[in-house]
């Protein structure tokens, strides 16, 4: 029987998950979960439902939402019980609050679970997060822990908002940044850390290609072993 082979990329906000992870998908023909888009999923019900403070019903949302993602045409299209709201979750106000809905233990269960399950749906799986190689899929085939400097960061995700017409300023965006990755790399329950047998790709300095190309190679290596 087959078994599936998974990649896993970890890595703070802007560090280049999301680029990498989708080209590396697309070449190899796999399906690509961007695990970040179902927590802001949960932080955008959460806030339309007025649960902020709840911890107890954000964790409902979490289980009975009914989350999908459908990866088509370049974008993560999100839906919650049917209901397309991908372009109700990268605003400013579910970045101010997802790390705070990110800590929560059952909301980070319920996810995991659907992570896993949504996982099944090909034998072949590229999924970016935080908790990717440690925690959702510890046994992955490879694992990437991407990086890049703060200030790289910031310019990066101010540029794709520009481009999406959304206009934030640079310094508004590297202070939710640093936050988020103070919040995420300190929570008790799944912090963003590497795992010990990740590989660290610093982005600051190279090109997406550069990173698609080393991914791929690390992949290849994998495939070349099992063969
Ligand atoms: O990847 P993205 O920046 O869209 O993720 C938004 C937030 O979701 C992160 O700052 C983090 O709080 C949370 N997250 C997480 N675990 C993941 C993916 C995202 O806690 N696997």
């Amino acid at each position: 029987m087959l078994k599936r082979l998974v990649v896993a990329i970890d890595g703070p906000a802007g560090s280049g998950k999301s680029t990498s992870a989708k080209l590396v998908a697309q070449k190899l023909g796999f399906l690509y979960i961007d695990t970040g888009a179902m927590y802001r999923a949960i932080t955008f019900l959460a806030i339309k439902n007025n649960v902020l403070q709840n911890n107890d019903a954000i964790i409902e949302l979490a289980k009975n939402s009914g989350l999908d993602l459908e990866f088509t045409n370049g974008e993560t299209h999100v839906s919650a019980n049917g209901l397309d709201i991908t372009d109700k979750i990268r605003t400013q106000e579910v970045n101010v609050n997802v790390s705070d809905i990110s800590k929560i233990e059952g909301v980070r269960k319920a996810l995991v679970d659907r992570q896993r399950e949504l996982a099944k749906k090909n034998i072949g799986v590229v999924m970016e997060g935080r908790d990717i190689g440690t925690v959702v899929f510890p046994n992955a085939d490879v694992k990437i822990f991407l990086t890049a400097s703060i200030d790289q960061r910031a310019i990066r995700r101010t540029k794709e908002y520009e481009e999406k017409g959304v206009h934030i300023s640079l310094e508004e965006i590297k202070a939710n940044i640093q936050q988020r990755d103070t919040i995420d790399s300190t929570r008790d329950v799944s912090p963003l850390v590497k795992a010990p047998d990740a590989i660290v790709i610093d982005t600051s300095n190279i090109s997406i290609k550069e990173q698609v190309d080393v991914i791929l190679n690390l992949v290849q290596q994998v495939v070349h072993k099992k063969e």
